[in-house]
């Protein structure tokens, strides 16, 4: 029987058992196999980890673990400072769009809110969704940790709370999105980009009350209309408090 021994650094800690939390782990095996599977069987999703080491040596996930290895496994934005290593992921992505399931989606319309591209499917499978993910380059979001263990998903997170402001606060975070908010330009129900809209086009289909508004948007798929009023508060306080707790992007 072989044997290799794993250390998690930081969050990746979250999908640990307590006891198992900040320690060397020993892991014993007959048949070498690759690191990325070994690090799941722990039940760490792939998607988390941007570095692997093994003696100390950056390795990629296809990396077979032989006996005596010692692995070390870093999170995504662990301070130990890595650049000068390979990181492991796939390139990252240039404009950032998400995928979400089911337990998160009320994230999707905070997502939305904020500007950014969040589709959200409550019919898709599992396997529906790694693909759309693979298809479409989509960062998958969601609660599901063995949802990320799937080959075709590159790109995830794994969504530590169950409150949907602070799971928006945390992807803003992971993501480093507080500078690339666009408020108000994406439709809640169907992540369309609005359009400003014709005023006089609008008022004779809106109640009286919000006569006195100037700035309406429609949605172009679904047609529907927008302006300024509490929800539009309501948001805006929230986007506010995003980006006063989401941490200064990091200076170059
Ligand atoms: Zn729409």
């Amino acid at each position: 029987m072989s044997a290799a021994r794993f250390r998690f650094y930081a969050e990746l800690n979250d999908f640990l058992p307590d006891e198992s939390r900040g320690k060397e782990l020993t892991r014993y095996f007959s048949v070498s196999g690759p690191v990325k599977d070994v690090v799941e069987s722990f039940g760490v999703p792939h998607t988390e980890v941007d570095l692997v080491l093994a003696n100390g040596m950056p390795v990629d996930f296809s990396y077979r673990v032989f006996d005596g290895d010692r692995v070390s496994v870093y999170p995504v934005f662990e301070s130990l400072d890595i650049s000068s290593v390979t990181r492991i992921r796939p390139a990252p992505l240039r404009a950032l769009r998400f995928l979400l399931d089911v337990p998160v989606g009320r994230l999707a319309a905070y997502l939305r809110v904020a500007g950014f591209d969040a589709l959200y499917d409550n019919q898709a499978s599992d396997a529906e969704l790694a693909s759309i993910v693979a298809r479409e380059g989509r960062v998958l979001l969601t609660r599901d940790r063995y949802l990320l263990m799937r080959t075709a998903v590159d790109h995830g997170y794994w969504v530590r709370s169950t409150e949907p402001r602070q799971q928006l606060l945390e992807v803003v975070r992971r993501f480093d999105l507080a500078g690339s908010m666009r408020p108000f330009t994406r439709c809640l129900a169907c992540n369309t980009i609005l359009e400003v809209a014709n005023r006089e086009a609008v008022l004779e289909r809106l109640p009286p009350k919000i006569m006195d508004k100037d700035v309406f948007r429609i949605c172009p798929s679904c047609q529907r209309v927008y302006w300024e009023g509490s929800h539009y508060e309501r948001m805006s306080k929230l986007l506010r408090w995003v980006k006063a707790n989401a941490p200064a992007p990091p200076v170059a």
